[in-house]
C-alpha cells in the first residue's frame, strides 16, 4: 500500500477507534544497517532484499492489520482492534512488533548470498500519543530513531519526553557540525605501560569542549557524529591532530614511543581511508610504525574481504592494528585467523574484578591464550586496582591501560607526568 492510501486508512481508523471506544498501534520499522547491501552487494540485491522484507512482512502480519512502504528500508505496520487503555494496548502491539522483528531476523539469500539484518521499531498508540495520522506517525517514527540510537534491534515506545530530546539533539547535532570549524575538540592521552609499569604508548581519546556545555562527553557525541555522517572527518582530525602531536614531542625529554587512535567502522569503511591515513602522516614527518589503529570487531560486519585488504595494506605501510573491546563484538575465530592484527585489547567489562570473578577470570585467560597462539599481544583495558593488574600479569597478559596508572591526561600534563625525565 502507497503512503497516501494509507494515510486514508489511518484516518479512517481514527474515526472508527473513536465511535468503538478502541485504540490502534502504528509501529515504524526500518531496517538496521540497510544501506551495507547496497554498499556490498549493489542496488539490485538491496532492492531485492526490500522486496522479500515487505513479502515476510505482509505474510506474518495478523488479520485485518495493514502494512504500508513508507520509505526505502522504511515499513509501518497498522496493528488494529486494540484496546483503548495505553497498558493492555501496549502489550499488545509490543507482542506484534517482536515477533515481527523475528521473522526479519531470519536470514534470507540476497544475489545468492546469506544475509541477515535486523531492524528498530518505534510504536505509537491512539489515542494515547497523537491525534491524527500525521502526528501518530512523526512520533512512531521518533520512537523508532530512538531504538537505533540505544544500539538498533530494538522495540521503543514513544514517550513525550523524545519530542524535548530529539530537540535537544538537533542543536546539538547542529553545534557538533560547527564544533570541528571552530576547534572545540582537544585530545586527551591515556598511557599504556608494560608489565614492569614502562610507557610504551598513548591512547588518544577526543574531548569536546562545548563553549556553553563545557566537556560534553565522548559518549554524547560519538554516536551523533556517526549518525550525522560526521565521523569521518572527526576521526581523521583525530588522526591529525594526534600525530601532530607526537611529532612535536620529538623535543621532550622522552619521546613517546606510540600512539593509538581510534578508528570506527564507518569511517574506516569509507573509500580513501587509507589514502588519507598515509598522507596525515606523510605530512606529520611521522613513521606509521609508531602509530596503532584501534578498530571494533564490527569492522569485519560488511564487505570482510576488502576489510581485510585495506588493513593488510596499511599494515604493509607499517600501522599497527589493534582490536579494541575485544570479546564484546563479533568475534568470529575464522576471520581473527585472518585478520593482520597484531593486538588485542582485552574488554574492561573482563578486566573488572578479575582477580576474584571465576569467569572474567577464565575469559581473561582465553583470550591471553588465544592471542599468543594467534602470534598477538594482549593489553588489558580498565585496569583498575593492583589485585587485577597482579593477576594480569600473572596470566601473561602483555600491556595495560587504566586508572591504576594513570587516566587520561591533556597533552601539558601528559607530558609533565609521563615524559619529562625523572629527577636524579
Ligand atoms: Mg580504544
Amino acid at each position: 500500500m502507497n503512503r497516501h492510501a494509507f494515510l486514508d486508512h489511518v484516518e479512517t481508523e481514527l474515526a472508527r477507534a473513536d465511535r468503538h471506544v478502541a485504540g490502534f498501534a502504528l509501529l515504524f520499522i526500518d531496517v538496521d544497517e540497510f544501506k551495507q547491501i547496497n554498499d556490498v552487494l549493489g542496488h539490485a540485491a538491496g532492492d531485492e532484499y526490500l522486496r522479500l522484507t515487505a513479502a515476510r512482512l505482509a505474510a506474518h502480519l495478523r488479520a485485518g492489520d495493514l502494512l504500508c512502504r513508507w520509505g526505502s528500508d522504511e515499513f509501518i505496520v497498522l496493528a488494529l482492534d486494540l484496546e483503548p487503555e495505553a497498558g493492555p494496548a501496549a502489550s499488545l502491539a509490543q507482542s506484534v512488533a517482536f515477533s515481527l522483528a523475528e521473522v526479519l531476523a531470519q536470514p534470507v539469500k540476497v544475489a545468492d548470498q546469506e544475509v541477515q539484518l535486523n531492524a528498530s521499531i518505534g510504536i505509537a498508540l491512539y489515542p494515547g500519543d497523537g491525534k491524527d495520522a500525521a502526528e501518530l506517525i512523526q512520533r512512531a517514527e521518533l520512537a523508532m530513531s530512538r531504538a537505533k540510537q540505544a544500539g538498533r534491534n530494538q522495540i521503543h515506545f514513544y514517550r513525550p519526553e523524545m519530542q524535548s530530546d530529539a530537540a535537544r539533539r538537533m542543536t546539538l547535532g547542529r553545534e557538533l557540525r560547527q564544533a570541528l570549524a571552530a576547534k572545540q575538540f582537544l585530545l586527551y592521552y591515556q598511557p599504556q605501560v608494560d608489565a614492569a609499569g614502562r610507557l610504551i604508548g598513548a591512547e588518544a581519546l577526543v574531548r569536546w569542549h562545548h563553549p556553553e556545555r563545557g566537556l560534553v562527553s565522548p559518549g554524547e557525541f560519538i554516536p551523533l557524529a556517526e549518525e550525522l555522517g560526521l565521523i569521518g572527518s572527526l576521526g581523521e582530525w583525530v588522526l591529525a591532530d594526534g600525530v601532530a602531536w607526537l611529532g612535536k614531542l620529538n623535543g621532550a625529554a622522552q619521546a613517546l614511543p606510540m600512539l593509538s587512535v581510534n578508528v570506527s567502522a564507518r569511517q574506516f569503511h569509507e573509500a580513501g581511508f587509507a589514502e588519507r591515513c598515509l598522507a596525515v602522516l606523510r605530512h606529520a614527518g611521522i613513521s606509521p610504525e609508531r602509530v596503532e589503529l584501534e578498530v571494533t570487531e564490527s569492522l569485519l560486519l560488511a564487505d570482510i574481504d576488502g576489510a581485510l585488504a585495506k588493513i593488510g595494506a596499511l599494515r604493509e605501510a607499517g600501522f599497527g592494528f589493534a582490536v579494541d573491546d575485544f570479546g564484546t563484538g563479533y568475534s568470529s575465530l575464522a576471520y581473527l585467523k585472518r585478520l593482520p592484527v597484531q593486538k588485542l585489547k582485552i574488554d574492561r567489562s573482563f578486566v573488572q574484578d578479575v582477580h576474584r570473578d571465576e569467569k572474567n577470570a577464565a575469559i581473561v585467560r582465553t583470550i591471553i591464550a588465544l592471542a599468543k597462539n594467534l602470534g598477538m599481544q594482549t593489553i588489558a583495558e580498565g585496569a583498575e586496582r593492583r589485585e587485577e593488574v597482579d593477576f594480569l600479569i600473572e596470566a601473561g597478559c602483555d600491556a595495560f591501560q587504566g586508572y591504576y596508572f594513570g587516566k587520561p591526561l591533556a597533552s601539558d600534563e601528559f607530558i609533565r607526568r609521563w615524559l619529562t625525565a625523572a629527577p636524579q
